[in-house]
């Protein structure tokens, strides 16, 4: 059954969910999805695949897309799933919605094992980065299309559109077609129409992607208010940083179909746990090996943000709990509201400061190419950071 279930396919019928009520009393948790050892290979199990999506390996080798990954989304949570392009994390969601079976392991949604329950049969929505609306219907149709595969009464159905129309500030809009909405609204239409379905979870999968920057600015604070308004649990999908460090209580970061680390916005930006975190949320800054040890006077890798470094003059002094390095600026890069200095250390290793345009004006700030300067900061900020060997790491805190 739903052999032919695809993003593009999913208002076509069951696949939009018309959720399964014992599902919603499945026993007191308050984790509202929970992965076990859930492992992804493609390539190998083309019997097990849910999806239309053929794919020919050509004889090469099997991809393992999600390697073992154990997770845990609490009931209520904004959670995200952040990692670079091929990290796993679209399919990880897929595996949650149930378009792909895992190869091993195990998904539980508020407490019940539903690794074999298909798509239409578990309390979850998805909303797709290309929205997937139906171009011929109108906008209020599109949102109760669900409701209507449910056979939902029509004086309810048509109060739950409005309602959830209003949710996402598109009032007034029912008699639209997708054609005549632009991108941030189709977005908003797509997210009304798994709304409308009152999943205990929804999905969505890189949603934001396809709006320019200030929309999706605008829609990354919409969408954190509409989630707190609704209490639904939202596991979303992305690569950009900013976005999941915006809008989540916590996100796991992911590389090659793992979990790097897992946490909160503030402790996965301020404690990296690995290089590769420390690099892909925010700017690595790395100090390492013979370098470390002569600038910090220990070994290994540490990584220091660049918000938290001074630039000062070569003279200036460091104070007791503070680490200077010397240096010279190769390049300054002007953003606005900061400047981002690129600094190349005596000692060898080449560090990121960004400093806020306080005082300072353009002209300032790029004046300062090839100028000698003394880097310090604190040594709390000093943050030890391993290879990535270690496996995830949860709300570590350490400094
Ligand atoms: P993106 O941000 O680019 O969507 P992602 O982190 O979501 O990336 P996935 O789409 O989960 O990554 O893919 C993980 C790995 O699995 C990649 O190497 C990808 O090429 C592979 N993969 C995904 N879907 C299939 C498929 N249907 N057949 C074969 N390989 C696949």
């Amino acid at each position: 059954m739903a052999t032919s279930l695809d993003s593009h396919d999913q208002p076509k019928g069951p696949a939009s969910n018309p959720g399964n009520p014992s599902l919603r009393h499945g026993g007191p948790t308050d984790i509202a999805v929970r992965l076990e050892g859930v492992r992804k290979v493609f390539g190998d199990d083309a019997a097990g695949r849910r999806v239309a999506r053929l794919i020919d390996s050509g004889g090469a080798a099997p991809i393992v897309a999600v390697d073992s990954v154990d997770l845990e989304v609490r009931d209520g949570e904004f959670f995200s799933m952040l990692g670079p392009s091929g990290s796993g994390k679209t399919t990880t969601l897929r595996m949650i919605a149930g378009f792909e079976l895992p190869t091993a392991g195990r998904i539980l949604l508020h407490g019940e094992d539903v690794t074999a329950v298909p798509p239409y049969d578990r309390d979850v929505n998805t909303v797709f980065q290309d929205y997937a609306l139906f171009p011929h219907m109108t906008v209020g149709d599109n949102v109760a299309y669900g409701l209507v595969v449910r056979k939902v009464p029509k004086g309810e159905r048509q109060d739950r559109v409005t309602d959830a129309l209003r949710m996402v500030r598109l009032e007034g809009y029912e008699d639209r077609k997708p054609g005549q909405l632009s991108g941030g609204q189709r977005q908003r239409v797509a997210l009304a129409r798994a709304l409308v379905n009152r999943p205990r979870v929804l999905l969505l999968d890189e949603p934001l992607g396809a709006l320019d920057l200030k929309l999706r600015e605008e829609m990354q604070i919409e969408l954190k208010s509409i989630q707190q308004q609704v209490g639904i649990t939202f596991i979303y999908v992305t690569h950009d940083q900013q976005e999941a460090l915006t809008m989540s209580d916590r996100l796991a970061v992911f590389n090659q179909g793992r979990i790097e680390q897992l946490g909160s916005p503030a402790d996965v930006y301020e404690h990296p746990a690995t290089r590769f975190v420390a690099g892909f949320v925010g700017t690595s800054n790395l100090l390492t090996g013979d370098v470390a040890h002569a600038i910090l006077g220990r070994r290994g890798s540490f990584t220091i943000r660049p918000e938290k470094i001074h630039l000062g003059e070569p003279s200036d002094q460091a104070g007791d709990d503070e680490t200077a390095a010397l240096g010279r600026i190769r390049d300054v890069v002007y953003l606005g509201p900061d400047t981002r200095y690129i600094v190349e250390l005596d000692a060898g290793a080449r560090l990121v400061v960004t400093q806020q345009n306080l005082a300072t004006t353009s002209g300032e700030a790029l004046a300062q190419q090839g100028n000698a300067v003394r880097l310090v900061w604190k040594r709390q900020h000093e943050l030890a950071v391993s290879d990535g060997e270690s496996g995830p790491m949860e709300e570590e805190g350490q400094g």
